[in-house]
């Protein structure tokens, strides 16, 4: 039986897109040949980079205005340092909203002077800052868009003429945004796009070459952007399979057909944990994450009783994060409605034995 998977990365994909990506592992499009058996350079496979870099501009709303995709290795942690190596020359500016946004910072403080514009780690990360000064003289302004362990989300893009640079790992894809006020976005795709193995990179052109330092060559997105994504060899089944996946959010209107669908997760999730007096949320309301629930139970002593319920209901993947506890319930684009129904029905019948 298939699971309701709710685990937070890597995590759910569309099961057409499963099925169509183990298809080319043993034979690629009736090639005689598996997809993870060709040369990169072979016209099979540069098609497929090709049609995954413009479906993420196109996507999101970026094609034809100076911005470039690109697909790395290396995870979101290598991009922590990446940025900084290319654009950071005097300071740059972070908001630290959690771990990841802590990580970026330690990274970047390698690199140059770091400036923190904002911290919600007074209360262990459980709101997003507000209100805060962005100074004018910044490099660039470096933020975590979805708190994946925590969950929260920024609900607006920072104000400032300063360019912007945003880890959107866990919630890309699943909310309409102006994306074209971003210098660099970038996102591990094991949560919104396809297995780990791959990072999306979405450069504006003209935001490099302006730092005086050498860059280690693979660490150089200009290095990158003149190979079209392939200064090395590319990750061949992450992208592919992150490119089936770009594929079937545009059969599903794009971002905002997706959005619509992923406000619906969020409210029936959301609503549940503030009726049932069995739980608790941990996030500050109004700064909820659509991606990542984050929640308590009201008495610990439920635990086992609950967790047995889970199992048996077949929901997979809702232990929270050890720095967080209690649960968290991930409701990336491909989760269907149905898996959170199934949860909140656990959640109900709880309350019901209790
Ligand atoms: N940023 C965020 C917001 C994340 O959720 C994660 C991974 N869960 C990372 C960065 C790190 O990504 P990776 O493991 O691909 O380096």
């Amino acid at each position: 039986m298939k699971k309701h998977n709710f685990s937070a990365g890597p995590s759910i994909l569309p099961q057409e897109v499963l099925l169509k990506a183990s298809g080319a592992i043993v034979d690629y499009n009736n090639s005689g040949l598996s997809l993870i058996e060709i040369s990169h350079r072979s016209k099979d496979f540069v098609e497929i980079m090709e049609n995954a870099r413009a479906l993420a501009l196109e996507l999101l709303g970026l094609e034809g205005k100076g911005y470039t995709a690109l697909f790395l290795q290396g995870g979101a942690s290598t991009q922590f340092i990446m940025t900084a190596l290319n654009l950071l020359e005097n300071k740059a500016g972070y908001i630290n909203t959690g771990a990841w946004s802590g990580k970026a910072i330690k990274e970047a403080k390698k690199i140059g002077e770091i400036i923190d514009v904002a911290s919600s780690a007074d209360a262990n990360f459980n709101y997003i800052p507000k209100g805060f000064e962005i100074p004018s003289d910044l490099d660039y302004l470096h933020y975590t868009s979805n708190n994946t362990i925590f969950g929260t989300q920024f609900k607006d893009i920072p104000q400032t003429d300063v360019p912007l640079v945003c880890d959107m790992s866990s919630d890309i894809f699943s909310t309409t945004l102006d994306f074209s006020k971003f210098a660099i976005i970038y996102a591990g795709a094991q949560k919104n796009m396809g297995p780990a193995g791959t990072t999306l990179v979405v450069v504006k052109d003209e935001i490099l070459g302006k730092v005086s330092r050498d860059i280690p060559s693979i660490l150089d997105y200009q290095l990158h952007i003149k190979a079209g994504s392939m200064y090395n060899t590319p990750p061949v089944f992450p992208i592919y399979t992150s490119m089936l996946t770009l594929e079937w959010l545009k059969g599903l209107a794009g971002i905002a057909g997706i959005q619509e669908e992923n406000e619906k997760k969020a409210t029936l999730m959301y609503s549940e944990i503030d009726l049932n007096p069995l739980f608790k949320g941990f996030a500050a309301k109004e700064d909820r994450s659509t991606m990542n629930a984050t929640f308590n139970l009201t008495d610990e002593s439920l635990k086992d009783t609950f967790d047995t319920m889970l199992k048996e209901a077949g929901i997979s993947g809702v232990n929270g994060h050890r720095s967080v506890g209690g649960y968290r319930a991930s409701m990336y684009n491909a989760l269907p409605l149905d898996s959170v129904k199934a949860l909140v029905e656990v959640m109900n019948e709880l309350e019901a034995k209790a």
